[in-house]
């Protein structure tokens, strides 16, 4: 069955699914994206998906004449069209086409473009054993990180940076301060405490990040929402990772050396339950 992706309206073979050259996400990256979990035909968390959408497009007045019913609709008819019951929907949604000019177009509408591929859970599931290996680099992204924009530039040369050394992810720090990885929200465990860098500007707000805060919290576990050191993560009791497509991951390593012992820890693993038990309750798929 050949891949179908969604175009403004229309569902039709990936290979001829295209937009104009002068789509302004392709000139401006002005665009912003989201991409879902899809476990068991169902998508994960879609809720909060739609609401960081919606604040995405708010913050940078792109209006999208598609309401929230109609595109949960559509995904939903190309994930079924695909016939995958495991995958990752990308939305991504564009300024629109127009005659190249930094200011923002008049009348142009947004295009909308969504794709579906497969993806393996199960292998998240069996690299909960193993843990992942993180190097660092500095954070040189713009002030607003904040916005899911598909100006990836930096983490795009931050992630590759971190295949070439072997790792899984690149933790961007900045000063002293740990910030996020390329793609995903950055955790340490210290004393029993669960750290994270709180939202604001300088983090993108991860929609696995902000479900595991209050799992975590439900669970009775203390969470603390505060900016840590390089030094600090070298020196926890345990590090991990979240994402919609990494789920929880262990790390294991910072740039080559062993963190917690080399080994994922206690707290890890018990958060890695809540995640794994809320994916089978949102959308009953297990390992
Ligand atoms: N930080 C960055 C920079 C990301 O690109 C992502 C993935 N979109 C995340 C964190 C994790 O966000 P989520 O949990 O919504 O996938």
């Amino acid at each position: 069955m050949p891949q179908l992706a969604y175009v403004n309206g229309q569902i039709l073979p990936l290979a001829s699914a295209t937009l104009h050259v002068e789509d302004r996400g392709t000139q401006f990256g002005d665009a912003i994206y989201e991409v879902c979990a899809v476990l068991n035909g169902q998508i994960l968390d879609w809720q909060p998906h739609l609401v960081r959408l919606r604040r995405n497009l708010a913050e940078l007045g792109i209006t999208l004449a598609t309401a929230d019913g109609p595109l949960g609709l559509q995904a939903r008819r190309l994930i079924a069209r695909n016939g995958h019951r495991e995958c990752l929907l990308y939305i991504q949604i564009s300024r629109g086409t127009a005659r190249r000019d930094h200011a923002f177009p008049q009348g142009a509408p947004a295009n909308l473009v969504m794709t579906v591929r497969r993806f393996d859970f199960a292998q998240r599931v069996r690299q909960l054993g193993s843990g992942i290996k993180v190097i660092t680099r500095a954070d040189d992204r713009w002030g607003r990180v904040d916005i899911k924009t598909t100006g990836l530039l930096p983490n795009v040369l931050a992630k590759q940076a971190a295949r070439e050394a072997g790792a899984f992810e690149a933790w961007l720090v900045a000063g002293s301060e740990v910030r996020e990885g390329s793609s995903t929200n950055a955790w340490i465990v210290k004393d029993g405490r669960i750290i994270t860098h709180p939202t604001g500007t300088h983090i993108l707000p991860g929609i696995a990040r902000d479900s595991l805060i209050r799992m975590a919290r439900e669970a009775q576990m203390v969470v603390e929402e505060r900016a840590f050191t390089l030094a600090e993560a070298r020196d926890a009791d345990e590090a991990f990772l979240t994402s919609t497509t990494a789920l929880i991951l262990p790390v294991v390593a910072i740039n080559g050396e062993a963190v917690a012992g080399g080994k994922p820890g206690p707290v890890t693993h018990r958060l890695a339950e809540l995640v794994w038990n809320e994916v089978a309750r949102q959308t009953g798929w297990r390992a």
